[in-house]
């Protein structure tokens, strides 16, 4: 079947179905073309939430549909391939959360939204790369903070509170491609051009970029910057985006082999095939739902965050 054929006949689906197609930002371009809204998987979640179709098909991960299953309980969800997991998120389950909180009973578990609804599930708060800092500084300074999976984003976050973590060990595979070296063959080659990297980059190339900055923010600043040339740190998905939306600049990777293969394995068959036939739904049984909507419904909310009945 030809793209053309393949685009006609999704179309068609979603209207028959019921249904809409949200893309990660990391996605190949032909699924990110097709769908209704690209973005991050918060603002993904978010607006899982708020579209008035019964069918989401979420082109992403396995955490990233989960989270919009957790925020749309009513919805179906449906992940187009069950097996595009994430490293980072399975670098830590429920027993070695167990063991950490109960090295440290007082402290406060913040979890990056990169982690599953059981890891969710046991922590007291969810975050983003975007708001992990604002999150952390609503906790009582003088309460342990145990902050997972992601070490390098806990380490930024260490950074822009000046509070101590004690952090899981994880990491993205995908974003600690990129070292030192590739932003001063980056910054030879392209003298001016602001080097801009995600947070969950190795915390040398974070100190050697101009700015950190989450995906969303990655978009403010290609919007907002009077540079010609950016590059850009994080996985090369991004770039189609940036491009799209800013098409009188220039987006340079900052490493064209910093892909997520896992974000790559879905393709137009695929959500030709999900939408066909509702294969692939995600749903996540209680309790663990609820406990896990808790901590990402605290994410949102204001104020101090007190320690969750598990
Ligand atoms: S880019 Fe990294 S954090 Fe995102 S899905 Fe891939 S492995 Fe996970």
């Amino acid at each position: 079947m030809s793209i053309d054929a393949m685009v006609k006949r999704i179309e068609e689906l979603k209207a028959e179905k019921d249904a809409v197609i949200l893309s990660h930002n990391y996605q190949l371009p032909e699924v990110q073309r097709i769908a209704d809204f690209v973005g991050d998987s918060l603002e993904l979640a978010q607006k899982a939430r708020d579209v008035s179709q019964s069918v989401i098909v979420f082109c992403g991960v396995h955490f990233m549909a989960e989270t919009a299953a957790l925020l749309s309980p009513e919805k179906t969800v449906l992940l187009p391939v069950m097996e595009a997991g994430c490293p980072m998120a399975d670098m830590i389950d429920a027993p070695g959360l167990a063991s950490m909180r109960a090295a440290h009973p007082d402290a406060l578990v913040v979890c990056y939204v990169n982690s599953t609804a059981q890891v969710k599930a046991m922590s007291d708060v969810c975050c983003t790369s975007a708001n992990a800092h604002g999150v952390v500084a609503r906790i009582d300074p003088d309460s342990e903070v145990i902050f997972v999976p992601d070490r390098y984003l806990g380490m930024q976050v260490e950074k822009r509170t000046g509070r101590s973590l004690i952090k899981w060990p994880g990491y993205c595979p995908t974003h600690a491609k990129l070292v030192v070296e590739h932003v001063e063959r980056a910054r030879r080659e392209h003298p001016g051009a602001p080097v801009i990297v995600h947070p969950e980059s190795r915390p040398d190339v974070c100190e050697a970029a101009d700015a950190v900055l989450s995906t969303g923010g990655m978009c403010r600043f290609a919007r907002e910057t009077s540079a010609p040339v950016v590059i850009v740190g994080t996985e090369v998905g991004l770039i189609d985006r940036l491009e799209r939306e800013n098409p009188a600049k220039k987006f340079v990777p900052l490493d064209e082999r910093a892909t997520c293969p896992n974000m790559k394995k879905t393709r137009l068959e695929n959500v030709m095939a999900a939408l066909e036939t509702r294969h692939g739904r995600v749903t996540i049984a209680e309790p663990i739902a609820s406990q896990a909507r808790r901590a990402v419904e605290e994410m949102f909310a204001s104020g101090r965050i007190r320690k969750a009945k598990y």
